[in-house]
This record gives C-alpha cells, sequence and structure tokens, in this order.
C-alpha cells in the first residue's frame, strides 16, 4: 500500500516551531506533504492568527524568512514536499478562491513559479483552499501539468464529455454499493490525476479512519492523509476520540509498522503509484 501524509495551510502566518512540534520526529521516518499558500489573504481561515483575522491584508511568504530557510533546509533532507495551495486562499464576502473565475490559470502559474524560485523546488500538485474546486479550476490544474490533492467528481468539475469521467463514476459508484471503504485509489482523469485524502480533523473517527487504512492495506491500495498542523491539540468531536495529534500519530505508527506500507511523499504516490480510470 502507498501511504501519504498532505498537510494544509503552511503559510507566511506559520513558525518553524509550528511544523516543528508535529513534524520534527516523523518526518524523518517519511515525507510531508506541506501544501503552501503563497499570498496568505488575512481572511477568515483557522489558520490565520487572531490578531490577523478578517484585516484582509496579503501577506507573501518570503516576508517570513525564518520559514522560508527552515521549508528549504526541509526540502533539500526530504522531509518536505511543497504543494500549491491557492493564491490568497481566503476571499471576502464568503467567495471560495479556486471553485470558479477567469483568473485561475494566472493565479496558478504565478503561485506556483513564486514558490518555485523561492524555495528551490518543483511542485506538482495543487490543493484547492476549503477542498472547493470547478471545472475552470480543473482545466487551469490541467493544462499547468499539475495534479489534485482530492477528488473533484463530476459535480465540481470531471468533464461530462469525457468517457473516463464516466467509467471512474461507475466505478466509484460500485465500489460504495459494495461496502468499499474510501477510495483507495489515485484517479487517473486523463489530463490530470486526483489524491482523495482521508481527513484527520476534529470531525473524523478514527475508528472509521482504522478500517479504511485496513481495508485498502488488504488490498494494496492508496492510504493519503489529509490534516492541518495548527489543529493537531484540537479534541476530538466524538467522545473518548483521541486528539487530532494522536489520531495522526496512530496512522503513522500503523504505517511503519508495517512492512507492506510504502510511505512516499503525495506527489510521487499520484505520479507512481499504480492509476484507475
Ligand atoms: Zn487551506
Amino acid at each position: 500500500m502507498y501511504f501519504c501524509i498532505r498537510d494544509d495551510d503552511t503559510s507566511f502566518f506559520t513558525s518553524p516551531e509550528d511544523l516543528e512540534r508535529v513534524y520534527g520526529e516523523v518526518s524523518q521516518w517519511g515525507p510531508i506533504s506541506l501544501a503552501v499558500v503563497p499570498f496568505h489573504r488575512a481572511g477568515t481561515s483557522k489558520a490565520v492568527p487572531d490578531k490577523f483575522r478578517g484585516r484582509w491584508s496579503v501577506h507573501p511568504l518570503h516576508e517570513n524568512q525564518p520559514l522560508v530557510d527552515y521549508l528549504r533546509t526541509g526540502i533539500s533532507t526530504g522531509r518536505f514536499e511543497i504543494m500549491l495551495h491557492g493564491y490568497h486562499h481566503d476571499e471576502p464576502h464568503g467567495r471560495l478562491e479556486f471553485a470558479s473565475g477567469a483568473h485561475l490559470a494566472q493565479r496558478i502559474a504565478d503561485g506556483r513559479k513564486y514558490l518555485e524560485d523561492l524555495l528551490g523546488t518543483t511542485i506538482r500538485v495543487f490543493v484547492p483552499p476549503r477542498n472547493a474546486i470547478g471545472r475552470q479550476g480543473l482545466r487551469a490544474i490541467a493544462r499547468a501539468g499539475l495534479h489534485l490533492g482530492g477528488a473533484a467528481g463530476v459535480r465540481s468539475g470531471w468533464s461530462p464529455l469525457s468517457r473516463k469521467t464516466w467509467s471512474l463514476w461507475l466505478r466509484l459508484r460500485l465500489w460504495r454499493k459494495s461496502g468499499g471503504l474510501g477510495v483507495p485509489w489515485v484517479l487517473d482523469l486523463g489530463d490530470h490525476r486526483e489524491i482523495p485524502g482521508n481527513a484527520v480533523t476534529p470531525a473524523s473517527r478514527i475508528q472509521h479512519n482504522e478500517a479504511i487504512f485496513e481495508s485498502t492495506l488488504a488490498m494494496g491500495g492508496v492510504f493519503c492523509v489529509a490534516t492541518h498542523y495548527w489543529e493537531q491539540a484540537a479534541p476530538s468531536l466524538h467522545t473518548g476520540g483521541p486528539t487530532v495529534g494522536e489520531h495522526l500519530r496512530r496512522l503513522i505508527d500503523r504505517a511503519v509498522s508495517d512492512s507492506r506500507v510504502v510511505w512516499r511523499s503525495v506527489g510521487e504516490v499520484v505520479l507512481e503509484s499504480p492509476v484507475v480510470a
């Protein structure tokens, strides 16, 4: 089974200590794929500190030099992969940055170039803010040669004219009908690939994620964690459940204890694992 970890929301507002606290030890065992916001707008995201939230000012990553240095080191030692997480992330009036709009291709090109030059790396995966994507955003990703962290689906941009769309749709429908857990594959849409995430948040149930993990392991599939460094201390919303950090750690401990698990970056899994379409 391929295993990867996606962590969203690294930005100007992130300190090296924030990431080191969560990933300092575990990133020595396998890579962490960070979805990074190039020019975070201080809107409503919970990743924005209270004193900035709602100001709507724009904060480029390069203005946090200690973080830039930390990320560059982590990339060069293979501990971190960098993915693109929107451009501003937050938009006024509750708009979702990549759900629609004509300027998305430019934002992807500019945000990607900025992060690649600043951090000295190559970006292969785009993660939309708040997991919201649409037809225009998906086309922009595909034209840029990027892949999607997450799964769009028919309602969020898969082309209705593509044969691959409907073969995947049918495959996933049959999988769920037969009691299949999660989406244990990388999906090939022809012009790009998508890697669904298994959320590790306060709302997630550890029993559910462990069941998906075991069934995916048994079939030799793909299990990608999706979490946020900034809520690792948060308690579970479910009585008796572990904190987000404990939940993540249990999945990681399970992964590293089994020789059938191959831990790679999200980009490597997207490109190297067997795909379905
Ligand atoms: Zn985000």
